[in-house]
């Protein structure tokens, strides 16, 4: 018998074969975790696949299991293959994807100093030396950190051969394992303990520390974790030793479990009655859900896994359905009930949200349904909590796992549902670096078609992929009507809580613990007219009034600000016009060293105007403000009123969102001002007044989805607004209220939106009708940059007229939006394509990131 393993080895592809020794023979199977001898070393792998024939004569035995259960489900197995085909990226990574942190590891080496005095060392070695010497014996992994982005391998191989340095190979052991607790117990009878009390200890205080102990334990039936006796008794683990010794107490072991919802109490709620327009969507999932479970998980076919199965499987969207609906139109609620029936059927299921330190209420509400079911995912856990909850998954100890994208790969037995909330958001995929640059919802849908499992997505503003598809019948699309509910029993708690009066009503036919309120007004402010009046403060006259308003009646409002990209985008205060290449209609981006504009989509470059080439205004530079500006400003006009930063500067402690968000929802502060975080999530019942500073930041960026991205942006915190106790409204301060964006946005009109939007993409290819794969390289050095640039992108030129691939188009070298990064310049080359990863397929990109679908061009 023979075991094929993919060996965990940077760099490496491919799979090897190994005899499989006799003890193993019935135990090993695919997902297996295992150690290899692998060139003189040791290293990990993963089994892929057992055979009775091996093609090399030569194999070396396995030598045994890092964990004796499989690592990984046959589906994962089988899904890996197709992350590595579809975004081009190996798959020892797409395996170590789907293990907890600490369990896998990469081969390494030691290197270890003899000689430090070389003179024959060039400057290189010299480095290595001195850094040997100073810390002592380092791994490859170490020196790596040490001296980043210089060429220390041939450096240190170079010293090996003269014989002043050693190195020997190694394995790290994992650095998570089940975590034990010790126990205590009484171990003698009442009557021996109360023998023994007066000679426990020559010292008083530790006599009586003992007696507190046996005490204690007394009235314990079962093992009691010794931390509790301590807090309970005063004494410590030394005071546990010598009642041991005395006969008295007996310690032991017991396994805990590491869990982060432990501690928090849930109060389990029913399920409330569906409105009819809920009921109506739910019969179709339902019925859909019957007829495609519970069926056993699928074994993986060789010849599917090595072409990605792509091809091989079919492309009926089935089980796949957009939920369209604004937010609190009661899409949660549905979720629910589609976790329910997949419990019902003895399935397991998945929720991915965008961010799960913003959506706690969410995690909350999942939890309190499902009490004691439901395992939570991220990437705060510490590594054991993220371990123990991952052996409890594969265990199936856990029904229900809730996380971020990477909960994904929850190592759960019989799937039966994946649930994407906020299916739009940009979360969900992972840009390079990123060693898998992989589409969490592309990847679920995958994986969800693969197990014949249902998929859930949902959003107030779906992503326009996704919509599309769904109009076009590879998902079904269940639309919610554009109203805000509200649960009967939470209002009137809230209401009570803030002594207000609810601005809900009741549904004429619905269910009595549902309630309605209608969606908020938004008003577009032209901030052309501000400054034509003379006032230049970032507040419009509307926006003052308003403020002053709530801070008046004791109520509360939110600043909204889009950071992204604020300072590079030029336009004219006086008419709006956002400066554009002649030759690509892409809005040109201000360079401040060399006062120049340039189009990152042509490379174009142009002097910086004096004055506007459509009105001639000579007031057309703006750059726009940060938080803390905003936050100044508010200082300045509204003396009287607390304010609350949330951006990234103030959240960055682990815990800062609940704060914050607490802070904000007992109203300690009147205003919040904040960044994108400040979409998402939580119900804030008194705020009234929603104020987007200023709308037109992001429109201007040169990037295919800079449209969508705003879009959904203004809709999400627009609708932050009005689902407050007192309703609301929006405020929106731009330079260009006739923009068709904002104007959507304005009538929280997705539909008109889109329409247009589809038109555009249609026009220039863009996804969805071509996918799109963009290739950035990086150089601390501008031509050097310029140059592999420009190499590259010839020889896909060349392939692209030696193999014709359909509609497929190159655009580029150009230098990125984001030009320079931490001190590299940035080079792209954008392919359009209904498949661009075939084109670089095989091709050695040293030094390049490659994105498939990538989330923006920037
Ligand atoms: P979404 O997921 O679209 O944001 P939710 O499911 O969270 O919407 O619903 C918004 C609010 O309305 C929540 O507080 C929820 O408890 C309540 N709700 C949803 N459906 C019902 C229902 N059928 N009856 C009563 N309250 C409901
Ligand atoms: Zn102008
Ligand atoms: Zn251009």
């Amino acid at each position: 018998m023979f075991a094929e393993v993919v060996v965990n080895v940077a760099s490496l592809t491919g799979t090897f074969h190994y005899a499989i020794p006799e003890g193993l023979q019935a135990r090993l199977r695919a997902g297996h975790l295992v150690t290899v001898p692998f060139s003189g070393r040791r290293a990990q792998g993963v089994v892929v696949g057992l055979s009775d024939t091996s093609p090399v004569r030569e194999t070396k035995d396995l030598e045994g299991l890092v964990d004796p259960e499989p690592v990984l489900t046959p589906a994962q197995l089988d899904l890996a293959y197709w992350i590595a085909h579809t975004y081009l990226a190996s798959l020892i990574d797409c395996l170590t994807l789907m293990l907890p942190p600490g369990l896998s590891k990469k081969a390494d080496s030691l290197f270890t100093l003899i000689e430090p005095n070389a003179e024959s060392a060039n400057p290189g070695q010299q480095s290595v030396l001195r850094l040997l010497k100073g810390r002592g014996p380092l791994r490859g992994r170490q020196l790596e950190r040490a001296l980043p982005k210089t060429n220390w391998r041939p450096a240190v191989e170079a010293l090996v051969r003269k014989g002043l340095v050693t190195r020997q190979s190694m394995l790290e052991p994992p650095t998570v394992h089940p975590k034990h607790i010790r126990t205590a117990r009484l171990s003698a009878t009442l009557t021996q303990v109360e023998q023994a009390k007066p000679s426990l200890s020559r010292s008083p205080a530790k006599a009586a520390r003992l007696a507190a102990v046996l005490d204690f334990l007394a009235n314990e039936f079962e093992p009691v974790e010794v931390s509790w006796v301590y807090a309970e008794s005063g004494a410590n683990l030394q005071d546990l030793k010598d009642l041991a010794e005395l006969g008295l107490i007996e310690l032991g072991e017991a396994e805990a479990v590491r869990d982060s919802l432990a501690g928090q109490e849930f109060v389990p709620i029913e399920p409330p009655t569906l409105t009819a327009d809920q009921q109506r969507i739910w019969d179709v999932i339902r019925q859909r859900m019957e007829r495609m479970g519970p069926h056993p998980d699928p074994p993986p076919s060789r010849e599917k896994m090595r072409d990605g199965g792509r091809n091989s499987l079919p492309m009926s969207g089935m089980g796949v359905f957009l939920l369209h609906g604004v937010t609190g139109s009661g899409k949660t609620e549905i979720y629910l009930r589609a976790l329910d029936e997949t419990l019902k059927q003895g399935r397991r299921a998945i929720v991915l949200v965008p961010e799960i330190a913003l959506t706690p209420q969410t995690v909350r509400r999942f939890a309190t349904r499902f009490p004691g079911r439901v395992a939570v995912w991220h990437s705060q856990l510490s590594d054991g909590e993220r371990y123990d909850t991952w052996r409890r998954a594969r265990a199936g100890k856990v029904e229900v796992v809730i996380g971020p994208r990477s909960a994904l790969f929850a190592p759960l037995p019989n799937l039966g549902l994946i649930v994407l909330d906020e299916e739009h958001d940009e979360a969900y995929k992972q840009d390079p670096p990123f060693i898998v640059p992989y589409h969490a919802r592309e990847t679920a849908i995958e994986y969800a078609r693969r197990l014949g499992a249902a998929c859930l997505l949902g959003s107030a503003t779906p992503d326009v992929v996704t919509y599309y598809r769904a109009r076009n019948r590879d998902y079904h699309l269940l639309e919610l009507p554009r109203r805000i509910m509200g649960h009967t029993q939470a209002l009137r708690e809230q209401a009570e809580r803030y002594h207000v009066e609810p601005h809900y009503h009741p549904l004429a036919d619905g269910p009595a613990d549902a309630q309605m309120i209608d969606l908020p007004p938004v008003e577009l402010v032209d901030l052309r007219q501000e400054l034509r009046a003379g006032n230049t403060s970032i507040f419009s006259r509307r926006l003052q009034a308003a403020l002053e308003e709530v801070l008046k009646r004791h109520e509360q409002a939110i600043l909204f600000l889009n950071r992204r990209g604020t300072a590079t985008y030029v336009f004219c205060r006086d008419c709006g016009e956002a400066l554009k290449c002649a030759n690509c209609e892409m809005p040109m981006t201000y360079h401040g060293p060399e006062k120049q504009l340039q189009c990152h989509h042509c490379n174009t470059h142009r002097a910086q105007p004096t004055q506007c080439p459509n009105c001639r205004s000579k007031r057309i530079k703006y750059f726009g403000a940060g938080t803390e500006k905003v936050e100044e400003a508010v200082k300045a006009n509204f003396p009287q009123a607390n304010t609350l930063r949330w951006d990234a500067d103030t959240a960055r402690l682990r815990g800062a969102h609940d704060l914050i968000l607490s802070q904000f929802s007992s109203h300690q502060a009147d205003l919040l001002i904040g960044t994108q975080m400040i979409a998402k999530g939580l119900d804030l019942p008194l705020v009234t007044l929603v104020a987007v500073i200023s709308a037109d930041v992001g429109l201007g960026l040169p990037d295919y989805r800079a449209a969508e991205r705003t879009f959904q942006i203004l809709t999400q915190v627009a609708g932050r607004a009005g689902r407050g106790l007192l309703g609301g409204r929006v405020i929106v301060q731009t330079y260009m209220p006739e923009h068709h964006i904002l104007q959507a946005a304005a009538h929280h009109d997705y539909a008109e939106f889109y329409a247009r939007e589809l038109r555009q993409r249609k026009e220039l290819g863009y996804p969805p009708f071509r996918r799109m794969m963009r290739l950035v390289y990086r150089h601390p050095n501008s031509e050097r940059a310029e140059a592999e640039a420009g190499v590259v992108a010839q020889q896909l030129r060349l392939r692209l007229k030696q193999e014709k691939p359909p509609a497929t188009d190159l655009v580029g070298p150009t230098p990125c939006f984001f030009g320079k990064v931490a001190g590299e310049h940035r080079w792209q080359i954008i392919v359009r394509s209904p498949d661009p990863a075939a084109l670089v397929r095989g091709m050695m990109l040293k030094g390049w990131y490659v994105d498939v679908d990538p989330m923006s061009t920037l």
